[in-house]
């Protein structure tokens, strides 16, 4: 089974992906790391990021791997062509780098064939901007997980902090995700935009357990 959560940056999808796989018992996919691992090989290859032919090449012949833990939904990495990128991917280069990137087309179609595989192979919870409309439109649970632009920007920050990469300044951090925002949503191929049959969760005023609860009432109801 598929629970497809999109939303735009910072409205708290991978910690509610997570912890709602944790609790039925699901693996999780993030697409959006599959995304910045083809920038940040695109960036180390010094590719330009208008050059469709090359960035689709990268998206077809790199592998993108997950390291899993047993017992734990979250992959504790990610690689690309055998490298750990698992922190490089994060940083504020990337987070500019990985728009026209994720615009390509042909990087697109790559990377979807290969969610689709690897979400087919079990039971996944899988977070990303086109899982409800593209990727998984047979979905039985869709959310769309929105909030506040500035309740966005302070947990980007956090989770920044946390990781101790990326940017930790709280106007620059806004000021990227207004942009991703604007990027994703205007692009021709699969822009950010609701599934008609997804649930509307808005996080600006809800801790995550309400969120996760939620999500998880959704699944159990529909399953
Ligand atoms: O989710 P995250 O912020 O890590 O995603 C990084 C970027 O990857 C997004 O800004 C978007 O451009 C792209 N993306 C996408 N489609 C997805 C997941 C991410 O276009 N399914």
């Amino acid at each position: 089974m598929i629970v497809a959560i999109d939303g735009p940056s910072g409205a708290g999808k991978s910690s509610v992906s997570v912890e709602v796989a944790r609790e039925l018992g699901f693996a999780c996919l993030d697409t959006g790391a599959m995304y910045r691992s083809v920038a940040w090989q695109a960036v180390h290859d010094g590719i330009a990021l208008d050059d469709a032919q090359r960035l689709g090449e990268i998206a077809r012949t790199y592998e993108i791997a997950f390291a899993h833990e047993p017992g734990n939904p979250k992959p504790v990495g990610v690689s690309i062509g055998g490298v750990d990128v698992t922190q490089a991917i994060r940083t504020a280069e990337i987070d500019r780098a990985v728009s026209p990137v994720s615009a390509e087309p042909s990087v697109r179609e790559a990377l979807v064939a290969q969610q689709q595989r690897i979400g087919r192979s079990g039971d996944y919870v899988v977070e990303g901007r086109d899982i409800g409309t593209v990727v998984f439109p047979e979905a039985p649970v869709k959310v769309f997980l929105t909030a506040s632009n500035e309740a966005r920007a302070q947990r980007r920050v956090l989770q920044n902090e946390q990781r101790g990469v990326g940017s930790t300044d709280f106007e620059e951090v806004l000021a990227d995700i207004i942009r991703r925002d604007e990027y994703d949503s205007s692009r021709a191929a699969s822009p950010l935009r609701p599934a008609d049959d997804a649930v509307h969760i808005d996080s600006s005023d809800m801790t995550i357990e309400e969120v996760i609860a939620q999500i998880c009432d959704l699944v159990r109801e529909r399953s």
